[in-house]
């Protein structure tokens, strides 16, 4: 079961309430939109999922248990959070080379996921060069790597351009379809809009709506 589960999360840094009651469910076979402005929470909210950051009460599941308590936690969650450093000099491959033999995977599946993310090519050039879009894409191989039933990204439209805006919309379509848990989150609706199965709307740290973007869009 790739649930991924949060209820109740509250979290402080200092006089902020990052979090104040985060509560939704991101289930197998849907495409969640996590949709709210910047300064929400979303953020948050995933980085605590990961266990990256610890939150002061409240819980975060997947698949019914915290990720960090999970065996091998990327064969179960996979996430492309803010880009993360690359090496510029080494290629997209060789980054995800590297990530597969630290998890136990062969080659052969770092060039599955290569072909899938539409990086076949680039993905022998050095990642220095790469644009936004291209190391959003590198970003998603390399969460996709130990085929995971759950996957979690963070703004991954910032800096696409339009044809990787329209190939990410039909690519978590497809992921969802093969029925996976997709949570994605963004500030703008629109990008969520024709792609979300329903949308958690939140802001201030907690959630303001929870439903389909077309019953959202009839209540306005
Ligand atoms: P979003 O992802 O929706 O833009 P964030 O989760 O990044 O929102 O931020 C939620 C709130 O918590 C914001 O007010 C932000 O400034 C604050 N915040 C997030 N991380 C930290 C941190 N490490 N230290 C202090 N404040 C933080
Ligand atoms: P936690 O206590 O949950 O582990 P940290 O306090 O370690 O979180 O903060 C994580 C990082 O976020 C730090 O490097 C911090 O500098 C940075 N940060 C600080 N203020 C903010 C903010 N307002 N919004 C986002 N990130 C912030």
């Amino acid at each position: 079961d790739a649930t991924i589960e949060v209820a109740g999360l509250r979290k402080r840094y200092g006089s902020t309430a990052a979090l104040d009651g985060m509560s939704f469910t991101a289930e197998p076979g849907r495409v969640t939109g996590f949709v709210g402005p910047n300064g929400a929470g979303k953020s948050t909210t995933m980085r605590i999922i990961l266990g990256l950051h610890t939150a002061d009460s409240g819980r975060a599941l997947v698949g019914g248990r915290p990720y960090r308590s999970l065996r091998s936690p990327l064969r179960y969650l996979g996430a492309l959070l803010d880009a993360s450093a690359l090496h510029p000099a080494r290629t997209g491959r060789n980054h995800l080379l590297w990530l597969a033999r630290s998890q136990g995977l062969g080659r052969g599946r770092v060039d599955e996921v290569v072909e899938l993310v539409g990086l076949a090519s680039a993905s022998r050039r050095p990642a220095g060069g790469y644009s936004l879009g291209m190391q959003q894409r590198l970003g998603l191989a390399a969460a996709l790597l130990a085929d995971p039933p759950a996957i979690m990204l963070d703004e991954p439209f910032n800096g696409m351009d339009p044809e990787g805006i329209v190939w990410l919309r039909r690519f978590l379509r497809t992921l969802a379809g093969q029925g996976r848990a997709v949570l994605v989150s963004s500030h703008l609706m629109g990008e969520l809009q024709g792609m979300a199965d329903h949308v958690v709307v939140v802001g201030r740290g907690r959630v303001i709506a929870d439903s389909s973007v077309a019953d959202l869009i009839a209540a306005a």
